[in-house]
């Protein structure tokens, strides 16, 4: 096999690659190494090449040895709001430069390698290699990658335009073919948003599925890991892998055993009934968006699938409620960055409270000061019943109304954004820009649903267009089933920018 085309060649596969021993899991990872060192997009904060190369000498000793699963060998990124051991993590903040964790996050150990000496709970790992730490918005606040500390990351299909946030690295480095798959987290839209902004597939599970454990907390009620490929059996295979109760790391991991994605990828569609929201085809969706999404619903027409006219009533006030909501939550977690317990610490405080107040000025940016100032806002005595109280309450009933909507239908289809990607730059001076066109994905976080993204097609400028899927609790079989028919008749995501 020409190492030529390893970079282009997906994780499923790498993994008959692999097992048919036609290429190392070491000569993997040097090509993709490469790659990603000559990168200029942004994408990659840290590489570690001699901890990637070990982790695919071990895997290549445990194939050898006949052990290790389908992933064994294959390479990832992991997005830098996962604790790493092997590598530093900052979550895109200043805040956190130079933060080295003692620990790996529970998605990092079940991806990758579980059970090193000094881990009592020891037990596998996938053994998928991982190749360094990608480029994000500060403490995943954002919506297209330009809040990160240390630069932004440039969309692959259009170096003007951002690749999507927060997971902006790890879409941008997937469509590069940088490597074949990454990890995200998706609070309101960060794995969904990107994987649609650069091409590729993203699927954010069911509240409480993947372990919330080493994943630097930004608004804990809707933090939620998954994985991002550009197939959705590649998503499948990860998910797979990460999912799982973690009772004793995280609290609100759900009782609910691993589960293998992959079983029912092949289902026939016949009979699938796909709610089409009104409110996610109204006016403020831009015609090439809408365009390229009615390409992909006629395809699943003609796999079996019926639309089913829905209502989601209060998709509006998802953000409204979502904007209250999450920075209430990231004022109370990022309380933890004072100097002292974590972060950066000023060099020459005056006193004790100079110390607290520079440290924060100086470690955090401008997104995150903003949300730490509305959460504490909307928290505060006299208007926690006004605006946060209030929040809850939209919380439940776009939770109710999504009940509603899955009595007459088994997924919900829809844009991820109401545009292509946008310019670099072009909301800088308005961030509610960004808050806005966060509305079709904030409706399932808040649910707590599972939602997937897989390419529609193209639209303005060429750039890549998202179809998204929300499913009802624990539907996320379903939703990968359905999003690989459609990869299998349609070739939107095979497409590569040019130049890659
Ligand atoms: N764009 C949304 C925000 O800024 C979602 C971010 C996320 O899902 N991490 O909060």
């Amino acid at each position: 096999m020409s190492t030529h085309a390893l970079h282009d060649m997906t994780v499923a596969e790498l993994s008959t690659a692999l097992a048919q021993k036609s290429v190392s899991a070491v000569e993997i990872t040097q090509h993709l190494l490469a790659r990603a060192q000559a990168d200029t997009s942004g994408s990659f904060l840290n590489l570690n090449a001699e901890a990637a190369l070990a982790q695919a000498r071990r895997a290549d000793a445990r194939r050898a040895a006949g052990q290790g699963g389908a992933l064994e060998g294959v390479p990832l990124a992991h997005k830098d709001i996962f604790v790493t051991r092997d590598f530093p993590t900052t979550a895109g903040s200043k805040m956190l430069q130079g933060y080295r964790s003692p620990f790996d996050a529970t998605v990092v150990r079940r991806l990758g390698v579980e059970g090193a000496q000094d881990d009592a709970q020891a037990s596998g790992g996938a053994g998928m290699v991982c190749l360094g730490k990608l480029n994000c918005d500060e403490f995943a606040m954002g919506s297209g990658n330009e809040n990160s500390a240390y630069g932004p990351v440039r969309n692959p299909w259009d170096a003007t335009r951002v690749p999507g946030g927060s997971s902006g690295g790890s879409a941008a480095a997937i469509a590069a073919r940088l490597v074949p798959a990454a990890t995200g987290t998706d609070t309101g839209g960060s794995i969904r948003q990107p994987a649609g902004f650069c091409g590729i597939t993203g699927i954010k599970p069911t509240y409480g599925r993947a372990s919330r454990y080493g994943m630097i907390a930004y608004a804990s009620s809707l933090d939620q890991a998954g994985p991002m490929a550009r197939t959705a059996e590649d998503c499948a295979l990860l998910l797979s892998a990460m999912c799982g109760p973690d009772p004793d790391r995280d609290s609100t991991s759900l009782d609910v055993p691993a589960e293998d994605f992959t079983r029912h990828l092949a289902d026939p569609l016949e009979g699938l009934r796909i709610g089409i929201p009104a409110e996610f085809f109204g006016p403020g969706l831009a015609d090439d968006v809408r365009a390229a999404l009615e390409t992909a619903l006629s395809a699943l027409e003609k796999l079996g699938a019926q639309r089913v006219p829905i209502h989601l009533p209060l998709t509006e006030l998802a953000i409204p409620a979502y904007y209250i909501i999450a920075p209430a939550e990231a004022s109370s977690n990022l309380s933890r960055f004072d100097g002292v317990k974590f972060g950066h610490r000023t060099p020459n405080p005056v006193d004790l409270l100079d110390m607290y107040k520079k440290s924060r000025a100086e470690g955090f940016g401008a997104e995150v000061k903003r949300r730490i100032m509305t959460g504490t806002y909307v928290l505060s005595h006299g208007y926690y019943d006004a605006y946060y109280l209030q929040a809850q309450k939209i919380r439940r009933k776009i939770a109710d109304d999504f009940q509603n909507a899955f009595q007459q239908c088994d997924v919900i289809a829809g844009p991820v954004a109401p545009t292509v990607a946008w310019h670099l730059g072009q909301n800088a001076s308005d961030p509610v820009a960004d808050y806005l066109a966060d509305i079709f994905t904030l409706p399932a976080s808040l649910a707590g649903l599972p939602g997937l993204c897989t390419p529609a097609g193209f639209g303005a400028g060429g750039m890549p267009v998202g179809l998204q899927l929300i499913g009802n609790y624990f539907a996320e079989a379903r939703l990968l089933n359905v999003a690989h028919r459609l990869q299998q008749v349609t070739d939107a995501h095979t497409r590569k920018p040019q130049g890659v």
